[in-house]
C-alpha cells in the first residue's frame, strides 16, 4: 500500500487559559508520500502539539493540516497514532485490544480475529492473542499497540515517542523492528522523539523543533542506507552538529521559556 503526504501551512497553537502558551508558531512542514520524517525535540517543544494536530485530534489556532490534499479536522480512518503509553485494555484480551479500530470499522467477528492474529504476527506477538495485557512486557505491550494501529491498514502512522517507556535494548529491538515493517509496506510515517540517536537511525529527514513557541528550527537530510549505525562517519557529523543545535536552541528555552 502506499501512503499519502502531508501538508502543514501556517500552523500555529496558543493554549487558553490562566497563563496562555504558545505552544506552536508558524509551522510549515511537507511530508513526502511514504516518507520517514522524525519530529525531534527537548521536552516542552511541541512535538507533541504538532502531531495530535496532524493525526486530527487537536486544531491548530491558525492554518492548516492536508493529507492526500483533504484538510484534516477530526480523527480520519486513513492515519494510525501509537503513543508511548499504548492504553491497552485490561479486560480485553490482547486480540481484542487489536480489534479495537476494526469493531469501530464494523468489520465482522471472524473476519476481525483472522485481521487482528495477522498483525500480530507482523509485530512478532503470534501467540498472545489470548493472553491479557497485564501478562506481557513494556516492549510486548507497545508492539501490541503497533498492531492495533496498522490492523485498519492507515496509510499514515503517527507515533508520540512510541518507546520512550521500554528498556533500552527492547527499544533498539522495536526501532529495527518499525524499519522493517515500515519497509515491507511502506506509508508515511511522521515519528516524535527527543533522542538524537532514535532520530537518526530511523528517519529519511530529521526537523528538529526549538521551543517557545514551538517552530522547525531545522532539517536534515539522512540520505544514508538502513541499517544504521551511529559510527558511520557521515552519522557522527550529523549526531554532533544536531547536538549543537539543540544547545543553541537550549540557551533561548533558558530565556523564560516554560520547560
Ligand atoms: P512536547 O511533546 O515537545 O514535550 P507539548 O506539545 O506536549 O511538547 O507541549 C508544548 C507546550 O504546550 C508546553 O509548554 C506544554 O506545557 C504546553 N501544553 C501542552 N498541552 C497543553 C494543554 N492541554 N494545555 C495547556 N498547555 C499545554
Ligand atoms: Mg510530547
Amino acid at each position: 500500500m502506499n501512503g499519502q503526504g502531508f501538508t502543514v501551512t501556517g500552523v500555529s497553537k496558543t493554549y487558553g487559559g490562566a497563563g496562555e502558551v504558545r505552544a506552536l508558531d508558524g509551522i510549515d512542514l511537507t511530508v513526502g508520500e511514504g516518507e520517514f520524517v522524525v519530529l525531534l525535540g527537548r521536552s516542552g517543544c511541541g512535538k507533541s502539539t504538532l502531531l495530535e494536530i496532524m493525526a486530527g485530534l487537536q486544531r491548530p489556532t491558525t492554518g492548516t493540516v492536508r493529507l492526500g490534499g483533504r484538510e484534516i479536522t477530526e480523527p480520519d480512518e486513513r492515519i494510525g497514532v501509537v503513543f508511548q503509553d499504548p492504553s491497552l485494555y485490561p479486560w480485553r484480551t490482547v486480540g481484542r485490544n487489536v480489534e479495537l479500530g476494526l469493531e469501530l470499522a464494523g468489520l465482522p467477528k471472524g473476519r476481525r480475529r483472522a485481521v487482528a492474529q495477522e498483525h500480530l504476527e507482523l509485530v512478532g506477538l503470534p501467540d498472545a492473542g489470548n493472553k491479557y495485557p497485564r501478562q506481557l512486557s513494556g516492549g510486548m505491550r507497545q508492539r501490541v499497540g503497533i498492531a492495533r494501529a496498522l490492523a485498519t491498514r492507515p496509510d499514515v502512522l503517527l507515533m508520540d515517542e512510541p518507546f520512550g517507556a521500554v528498556d533500552h535494548l527492547t527499544r533498539l529491538q522495536l526501532q529495527q523492528d518499525l524499519l522493517r515493517l515500515w519497509a515491507e509496506d511502506t506509508r508515511t510515517v511522521v515519528f516524535v522523539t527527543h533522542d538524537v540517536a532514535e532520530a537518526i537511525v530511523l528517519a529519511d529527514r530529521i526537523v528538529l523543533l526549538a521551543p517557545g513557541p514551538g517552530r522547525i528550527a531545522r532539517t536534515w537530510d539522512v540520505p544514508r542506507p538502513r541499517p544504521r549505525t551511529l559510527g558511520e562517519p557521515g552519522l557522527t557529523a550529523l549526531r554532533e552538529e544536531i547536538y549543537a543545535q539543540l544547545e543553541d536552541t537550549g540557551t533561548r528555552e533558558k530565556e523564560g521559556q516554560p520547560r
